[in-house]
């Protein structure tokens, strides 16, 4: 998915405020970790992350902490696709989407419809409340599908 240059920046300074807001530091990780987190998709490991900020800036463990810090505040989701690691993601908030992952070569694209709706209603009539729900499509990606025939 690709964002406009502004909206990267945009996404990036509600989010700070929103750690700000929280009672949260914002340190140079945290900062790190949203720079990535709003300019691509992902979602990332913890370990892809670590990776992805600048040499030397922390260690992994730092990345843990601030990722909890980030998923406490509802800036960042984790993804669980069942191989028990754990993914995550900017959430946008306002967009709600799923994943198709590549059970051989993890790839991962955006299902950008979902049909959960109607199971939430019927769970908040059943009494229910803050419903939410997780969804994640396996399958065996085009590409995979060629290499694995040539
Ligand atoms: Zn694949
Ligand atoms: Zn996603
Ligand atoms: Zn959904």
């Amino acid at each position: 998915m690709e964002h406009a240059a502004h909206d990267t920046e945009e996404r990036m300074e509600a989010a700070l405020d929103t750690l700000r807001k929280a009672g949260h530091r914002i340190t140079a990780p945290r900062r790190g970790l949203l720079t990535v987190l709003t300019s691509e998709h992902g979602p990332f490991s913890a370990e892809e992350l670590h990776k992805l900020l600048p040499e030397g800036m922390c260690d992994p463990v730092t990345v843990y902490r601030s990722l909890s810090a980030l998923e406490e505040t509802d800036l960042v989701r984790r993804c669980d696709f069942g191989d028990g690691i754990y993914r995550y993601e900017f959430n946008t908030g306002e967009h709600h989407h799923h994943h198709i992952i590549c059970r051989k070569c993890g790839s991962v694209n955006n299902l950008e419809v979902c049909f959960a709706d109607s199971l939430e209603r019927l769970v908040r009539q059943m009494g229910y409340a803050n419903v939410t729900h997780t969804l994640e499509i396996f399958g065996t990606c085009a590409a995979c599908q060629a290499a694995a025939k040539a």
